[in-house]
């Protein structure tokens, strides 16, 4: 296992995995770094390279695709070729398993995560409250939902991102590219596109009921399990406070300390199957 995690907080988690009846887990973008899907906050991180102020709301969308659509292509095709082409890794493998193992003892396990990217229900987990949205369910001007998107489709926006912007005309070509994830009214307008991913973008509500739903859950839990996150966008950084303040115990996952609880730092991909698999002693 990398990062530091001695042994007895192992240990000391494990216990506190075993003995739960009701976990919450809370994840973020370090959750699916191993599936290779960039972080955002992190040193390099998306967020450094693509300006949140110019690439996370829809006006800043909007201001590119007029001044720039080849960066704004550029920008789009990283965000999600990585997700169109990931899969499960070990630590969303274990979130899983500890979903079966609990609902065999007759407890229950909800994933609360920021993700969009769809890896918790793929690896198994069958409660997942998506807070910030799915890069793959597409919704109307309403938010109401359209269809749902399946990874290869998504790969295919992809390329056809990478290749839009080769020759003339980029910016129809982006639009046309883009048109299976995002219908663009014929003004070429981002603020109020006909149809987009549900994905929750800077100023925007959170995904309901998931939030209402996660709020719900945390406020039950016996443990929270933090993986992965920065711990820095709100509201969903209240996620893991309701919980305590409920009276739930806490353990974060990942290389940097967010929260105050035990703390395992390393790689989800190493701790949580080290943390699933160690029953610790009655
Ligand atoms: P963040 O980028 O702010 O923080 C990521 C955290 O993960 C950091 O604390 C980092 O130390 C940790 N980390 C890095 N590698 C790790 C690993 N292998 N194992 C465990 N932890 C690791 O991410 P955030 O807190 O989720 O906030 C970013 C926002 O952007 C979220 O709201 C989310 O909606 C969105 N986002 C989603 C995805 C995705 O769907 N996969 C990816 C990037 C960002």
């Amino acid at each position: 296992m990398s990062g530091d995690a001695s042994v007895s907080d192992l240990a000391t988690a494990a216990r506190l995995v075993r003995d739960a009846r009701r976990i919450v887990v809370f994840s973020g973008a370090g959750v699916s770094a191993e599936s290779g899907i960039d972080t955002f906050r992190t040193e390099g991180g998306f967020w450094q390279r693509y300006p949140p102020e110019e690439f996370g709301t829809p006006m800043g969308l909007a201001k590119l695709y007029a001044a720039d659509p080849a960066r704004l292509a550029r920008f789009l095709e990283e965000l999600v070729g990585p997700i169109a082409c990931a899969a499960p890794n070990p630590g969303h493998q274990a979130l899983a398993a500890l979903e079966r193992g609990i609902a065999s003892r007759g407890g229950a396990l909800t994933v609360i995560t920021q993700n969009v990217d769809a890896l918790h229900q793929e690896a198994g987990n069958s409660a997942v409250h998506e807070i910030h949205g799915s890069m793959f369910d597409i919704v109307d001007a309403e938010g109401r939902a359209l269809r749902r998107l399946e990874r290869p489709e998504l790969a295919r926006i992809a390329d056809a991102l990478a290749r839009s912007q080769r020759g003339l005309f980029k910016r129809t070509r982006l639009a046309r590219a883009l048109l299976p994830l995002i219908g663009l009214p014929s003004a070429g307008t981002w603020t109020q596109p006909r149809h987009r991913p549900s994905v929750v973008m800077f100023g925007e509500a959170l995904a309901e009921p998931a939030w209402q739903r996660a709020q719900a859950a945390a406020r039950q839990a016996d443990l929270v399990l933090v993986v992965g996150t920065s711990g820095l966008v709100y509201p969903a950084a209240t996620i893991p406070e309701l919980a305590t303040d409920a009276g739930a115990r806490l353990i974060e996952v990942g290389p940097e300390r967010a929260f105050d609880g035990i703390w395992l730092p390393g790689k989800a991909g190493e701790v949580l199957p080290a943390l699933v698999a160690d029953p610790a002693p009655s």
